[in-house]
């Protein structure tokens, strides 16, 4: 292969891009906060020394990616905002969307850090989130006792979306959160038909039931037992759920 016909060592940003990342380091670097405006576009044009297509483009970027909302009228520019987690999670989504996942995939990561997760949320639980949890179980007995198994398998999932609320660690959060959500995905597309619902759904609200009380007394120790055999049973019930349903995993399907 000649010289000529390798690829270039180095890819030549755009200059939006270019302007885009200097405008992630320098958000950073002063610490701007939630509310805080960026320079208008002329400041950016003479700062940059480029045309204001290109300052456009970047911040059209910034806007996309959720870290600043354009406001408009006299006094309009572009303001920071808080990204949030739910715009987060559909961009890791995005991801996967092209990839094939099993159940297996989920577990080798969702078994453990769930478990870290109970251990962090011991004694963060507030009221109103324990209320929450309640009343996720409740809808889940209801579920199982009509019958509408499939429905069950998305709903409590919540339950452990409720517990990320509680977490101090934004990447264990975002993470679980994620975790839950190719579940409920792969769940919606690949257990209609799944014969052990009845025995998972029951499974799941009598774990459910015990780590709601554990997390209650504020119990690490039993909470932490709790939650690694709760997560060891759905692992299994999963495991099946692969065989059963055919050992060719599908695509996520993003819904
Ligand atoms: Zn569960």
């Amino acid at each position: 292969m000649s010289l000529l016909q390798r690829r270039k060592p180095f890819q030549k940003l755009k200059l939006s891009d270019q302007i885009l990342a200097d405008l992630h380091q320098w958000i950073a670097r002063e610490n701007l906060q939630p509310g805080d405006r960026l320079p208008n576009e002329k400041q950016l044009m003479q700062h940059y020394g480029c045309a204001k297509g290109t300052i456009r483009e970047a911040l059209k970027a910034l806007e996309i990616q959720g870290f600043i909302k354009m406001q408009t009228g006299p006094n309009g520019g572009a303001e920071i905002q808080p990204v949030s987690l739910d715009r987060v999670l559909e961009q890791l989504r995005a991801f996967v969307h092209f990839q094939t996942i099993t159940f297996q995939h989920i577990y080798d990561l969702r078994a453990d850090l769930e478990v870290r997760l109970a251990d962090n949320v011991v004694g963060r639980i507030s009221e109103e989130q324990f209320g929450r949890l309640q009343a996720n179980i409740e809808e889940c007995d209801k579920l199982q006792k009509s019958g509408d198994y499939a429905m069950g398998r998305r709903v409590e999932i919540g339950f452990h979306d409720i517990l990320t609320e509680a977490c101090d660690n934004p990447i264990l959060t975002v993470t679980c959160r994620f975790l839950n959500d190719l579940l409920r995905d792969l769940v919606s597309m690949r257990t209609n038909n799944y014969a052990e619902h009845r025995n998972f759904g029951q499974h799941n609200i009598d774990s459910h039931r015990t780590l709601l009380k554990l997390l209650r007394d504020g119990d690490r120790q039993k909470v932490l037992a709790a939650m690694k055999e709760h997560m060891c049973e759905v692992e299994a019930y999963m495991r099946r759920a692969d065989d059963q349903l055919g050992s060719q995993p599908r695509r996520l399907r993003r819904g």
